[in-house]
């Protein structure tokens, strides 16, 4: 069977084309501004290929080759749609770079530099390949291990898809045979991976995307936008772990607004809400950006230091001046704002609810001893499990043990 070539490359201009008005489609209807650039690329790469194969033969040899320019737009927008995917922006200057090489290599002498040509466009497309790769490798470290076959597709494509370019010249000098034999299958083989690539990776961005955005709802507190006591878990645990296996201790800090009870029944529920916004503005404030925080029940949140308990004391005592200090008014009525703070720190490893349950004793303290102050828990805690163990070996005053018997 013999297969036509210009055939076999229109073939390949349309499927691009589709491709990229399905990518499109997806990228308007999902929100998902990745997937136009995607899709604009490879629409790009189609009329690059198109444009080729049906007019080359009428047009002078350095109009034909300066168009393949547009094939090289097409590289650098297949790179920055990875950048955009993750969040950062196109870049202007090295994203047309690639077609403006190719525009100065043309202009040079034909004969001796057909095979510079050749490296160079060969070059160029490898170049975008790299920053691809760099862009799913720097995202592998952060997020989703699943994510490479999303950028692996279009960068693979890329490759095939110029090499018929670039091969052109190659072809048309030692004659079509080779093309015929060898070139022909593999782009023919490439296409049909493609095709099912692309719906995979589709498939694949609008399915993570979907579990990110619920992921992200399950764990975040819709009034303050802070954790909410399950997003502040998964986060804690991953500093634990990491601190841990760099032998640092870590700190917890539990806050509890004092008399929030009695602010809700003067000034009303929404006040109350307002005022809880401002405390998480408070404390993210306060703390530093390695620091997390949460919110983890109604008027209580919590902090995660990557510090010493000195240090953690000092941040707390920040604050309980801001919030102290933060001079609210109700209708013009003023609202104290006090918090009470207990801070426990543990040996590297210790789990959240055990530092947690330590910090919630000296939070009872706090509270115990005349609110807006911050108190320390007085023993290291190891573990739960040795908690009850001790609790039953040498019984401390049950009041001290229990956060539920903590005065309203
Ligand atoms: P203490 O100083 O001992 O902590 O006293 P308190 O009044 O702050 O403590 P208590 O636990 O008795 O009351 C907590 C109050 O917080 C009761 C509840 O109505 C209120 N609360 C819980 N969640 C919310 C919320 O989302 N918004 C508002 N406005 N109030 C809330
Ligand atoms: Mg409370
Ligand atoms: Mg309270």
């Amino acid at each position: 069977m013999s297969l036509d070539i210009s055939t076999l490359y229109l073939v390949a201009a349309l499927v691009g084309a589709m491709l990229g008005g399905m990518l499109l489609f997806f990228g308007r209807q999902q929100k998902i501004p990745a997937l136009n650039w995607w899709g604009a690329a490879y629409i790009l790469g189609a009329i690059s290929i198109g444009v080729w194969t049906l007019a080359s033969a009428l047009l002078p040899e350095t109009l034909a080759l300066a168009l393949n320019a547009i094939g090289f737009v097409a590289c650098g927008m297949v790179w920055s749609a990875a950048r955009v995917f993750h969040g950062r922006k196109p870049n202007w200057v090295a994203l047309p770079l690639g077609a403006v090489v190719w525009l100065v290599v043309i202009m040079c002498p034909p004969d001796e530099t057909s095979m510079m040509r050749l490296t160079i466009g060969a070059g160029i497309v490898a170049a975008y390949a790299v920053l691809t790769a760099n862009e799913l490798w720097s995202e592998r470290r952060k997020v989703m291990q699943r994510r490479w076959p999303a950028l692996l597709v279009p960068v693979l494509h890329g490759f095939v898809l110029m090499l018929p370019i670039l091969l052109g010249h190659a072809l048309r000098a030692s004659g079509s045979s080779f093309g015929a034999s060898i070139w022909v299958p593999i782009f023919a083989f490439e296409l049909v991976l493609y095709a099912v690539g692309t719906v995979f990776v589709i498939f694949m961005l609008v399915s993570d995307r979907a579990v990110q955005v619920h992921k992200t709802a399950a764990s975040i507190d819709p009034l303050t936008g802070m954790f909410n006591r399950r997003g502040f878990s998964e986060a804690t645990a991953r500093v634990i772990e990491r601190e841990a296996n760099a032998g640092r201790p870590v700190t917890v800090l539990i806050f509890d607004i004092d008399h929030f009870k009695s602010i809700n029944d003067r000034f009303g529920h929404a006040a109350g809400d307002e005022i809880l916004k401002l405390f998480a503005i408070v404390v993210t404030n306060a703390l530093r950006m390695t620091d997390l925080s949460g919110r983890i029940g109604g008027e209580e949140f919590a902090a995660l230091l990557p510090c010493s308990i000195e240090e953690a004391v000092s941040a707390a005592e920040r604050v309980r001046e801001a919030f102290a200090a933060s001079g609210i008014a109700v209708d013009d009525a003023p609202v104290d704002t006090t918090v009470s703070i207990g801070v426990a720190g543990g040996p590297p490893g210790t789990e959240l609810e055990v530092l947690l349950a330590a910090a919630d004793t000296a939070l009872y303290q706090a509270k115990r001893g005349g609110r807006n102050r911050v108190e320390v828990a007085q023993e290291e805690p190891l573990s739960l499990e040795q908690g009850r163990r001790s609790s039953v070996v040498r019984p401390v005053p049950a009041v001290r043990q229990s956060s539920i018997m903590r005065p309203a």
